[in-house]
């Protein structure tokens, strides 16, 4: 079987072209060819000469995502269901606003979370993403935004299918191409890594001074409701998690973001609230209410505006950061915790 050429580093292809008797540059044309340039078939590669083309393309083969379907929401927002190279799909959303866009990109097919409210929790954990497939994801959702906006990407949010932290090799690795000036050379302050809150991972991640944003879908501060919604909360509990925070916090110096729906019945009552202030208080943290989107069956309910409200001006009080965050893409099951591949 050929091997896929962008499992090789730089180093390794520079290795590799001097083993064939080739100057080690080669190694660095064909690297920014498959990277910065997202070349998808080696006959591209114009300062290569034909008979490299061609021996490359013996040996080689370039794995690439291509966007199967293309739907576009009523307000701008793009879903694009994305065939990998065994078949199998995964989901990456491409959010306008402003002068923005943002990229909603996948690091698994399905996910094991099991999140009670999440369509994805549904499809179950298929496979980790490639580096590459996740950095496709994104390298192509820039280049859609300069065709339709004329400019490039500037966010990227780890929202889409799977937990991240559950794929953390290929997830970095990504991350490094998606910076490096080899790469796309965003800044790693763009980027937003959204997860379940694993706490041993998050310690992990700020031993290694990663730079970019970290947000953890929290959903309540008290154990048992939380647990009940998000079974990661059963062997990983608050404290535990407060823990990994406070020492992110310390590592990197950056604020955390809880993303936060409030359901009718499950957590609308004020000790809820209560028990939400007193999380917050322990980290340097902001609070986004998001919206919820329903998933088929009705089992969870929005809760009133109201309630809401009372988040809002509790959490003020208190002095934490809190923003409503209103849904995109909802018509085509494009916003947060709808993806699940329904065409
Ligand atoms: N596994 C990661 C990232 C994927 S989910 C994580 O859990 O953070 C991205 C966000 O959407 C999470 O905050 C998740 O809790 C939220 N979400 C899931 N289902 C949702 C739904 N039906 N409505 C609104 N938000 C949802």
């Amino acid at each position: 079987m050929k091997k896929d050429i962008r499992s090789y580093s730089k180093d390794d292809l520079r290795d590799y072209f001097v083993a064939q008797g080739q100057p080690a540059f080669r190694g660095n044309q064909v690297f920014e060819w498959l990277w910065k340039k997202n070349a998808h078939a080696f006959d591209t590669m114009t300062n290569l000469s034909k008979e490299l083309r061609l021996f490359l393309e013996e040996h080689f083969t370039i794995n690439h995502i291509a966007v199967d379907k293309m739907q576009r929401s009523s307000d701008g927002t793009i879903k694009n269901a994305i065939k990998l190279h065994d078949g199998l799909i995964v989901e990456s959303v491409m959010i306008p606003a402003d002068n923005r866009t943002t990229a909603c990109v996948s690091s698994q097919v399905g996910c094991a979370m099991g999140c009670t409210f999440c369509a994805t929790a549904r499809l179950k954990k298929q496979r980790n993403l490639n580096p590459d497939e996740i950095y496709d994801q994104v390298a192509s959702i820039s280049k859609e935004s300069e065709l339709l906006y004329g400019h490039k990407l500037t966010n990227i949010v780890f929202m889409g299918m799977g937990e991240p932290l559950l794929n953390y090799e290929n997830v970095m690795k990504a991350i490094d191409k998606i910076t490096s000036e080899e790469g796309l050379a965003m800044s790693p302050r763009r980027i937003t890594l959204s997860t379940v809150g694993l706490p041993k991972m998050i310690k992990r991640m700020a031993d290694e001074q990663v730079k970019f944003n970290l947000a953890v879908s929290l959903h309540s501060a008290i154990d048992e409701v939380r647990s009940a919604m998000m079974p990661v909360n059963i062997s990983n509990n608050l404290d535990e998690l407060m823990e990994s925070l406070r020492y992110w916090h310390q590592k990197t110096g950056n604020r955390i973001t809880f993303e936060y729906v409030v359901w009718k019945n499950i957590n609308d009552k004020p000790k809820d609230i209560k028990a939400l202030v007193e999380y917050c208080k322990k980290v340097p943290a902001k609070v986004n209410l998001i919206e919820y989107n329903p998933i088929d069956d009705g089992e969870f309910e929005q809760a009133s505006p109201i309630v809401i409200d009372q988040y809002v001006s509790e959490l003020e009080k208190n002095g934490i950061i809190v923003n409503i965050r209103r849904s995109r893409g909802k018509d085509i099951d494009a916003a947060c915790g709808q993806l699940a591949n329904k065409g």
